[in-house]
């Protein structure tokens, strides 16, 4: 059994902030930021590639849900939400979970991505296979 359902089914302790039927948040154990929390469907899904429709509804209700308690209560009003699918994206617990990472002025997470140039001509060609033209 993978370590997100050990702590899903109470095996393993976590410091819950939202719990229904179908989804769990508790507290990163490695926190970016003060709150940095992890909501995640409670069905072993691996990531967002086998994620369906259903699933996706109750698992956007409980990010909401747990964003606003975390809001309330830690005082923010800027946020990243995030997912890693797949090792080379990051992901290393492979049961689907979503990142919500508060950002403060004193307490900052950063992906640190400089800007690239545009290159419409590359653009121009993406946009075609993607639409298939
Ligand atoms: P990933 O790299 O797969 O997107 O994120 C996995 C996250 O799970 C990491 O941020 C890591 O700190 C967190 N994590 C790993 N083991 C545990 C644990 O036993 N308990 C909790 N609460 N978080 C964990
Ligand atoms: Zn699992």
């Amino acid at each position: 059994m993978c370590l997100f359902c050990k702590i899903i089914n109470g095996e393993i302790p976590s410091y819950k902030i939202y719990e229904d039927e179908y989804t769990l948040a508790f507290l990163d154990i490695s926190q970016e930021t003060k709150g940095h929390t992890l909501v995640l469907p409670k069905k072993h899904i691996k990531n967002v590639f086998e994620l369906d429709d259903e699933t996706a509804i109750h698992l956007t209700n409980a990010i909401l849900k747990t964003i606003s308690t975390l809001k309330t209560k830690l005082n923010f009003s800027n946020i990243n939400i995030l997912n890693n699918s797949g090792e080379l994206a990051g992901q290393t617990v492979h049961h689907l979970h979503i990142h919500l990472i508060p950002q403060y002025e004193d307490d900052h997470f950063s992906f640190n991505h400089p800007q690239k140039e545009p290159n419409f001509e590359e653009l121009e060609k993406l946009h075609k296979i993607l639409l298939d033209k």
